[in-house]
């Protein structure tokens, strides 16, 4: 029998008996910069690629964080709870109003 422990609560989830959900989140950056603009007929493809070259030049690569790839065990009381607030908006709130 294996044995998960919950992300959320911390409960043991049993493999037997208890169901067990996986949540696997993707965090990755979108570079507006890079977004092909239409063209206008009087616009030299060139001239437009030199352009593009030099912004994509100008970003530092340190600045841009990397695609994030996260895995999270749930109980299935957790997995309710995640499926109806996913990025907790309704737990935030609560805690921010209580620390007051
Ligand atoms: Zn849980």
């Amino acid at each position: 029998m294996i044995q998960y422990t919950c992300d959320l609560c911390g409960c043991m989830i049993n493999s037997d008996s208890n169901k067990r959900f996986v949540v696997k989140l993707e965090i990755y950056p979108i570079d507006t910069s890079l977004e092909i603009v239409p063209m206008d007929s009087d616009t030299d493809p060139i001239e437009l690629m030199e352009k593009m070259i030099e912004s994509a030049n100008e970003i530092e690569i340190e600045e841009l964080p990397r695609n994030e790839t996260r895995r999270f065990d749930l109980c299935c009381g957790c997995h309710k709870k995640f499926s109806t607030d996913p990025l907790g908006r309704k737990t935030s709130r609560k805690v921010y109003f209580s620390s007051n």
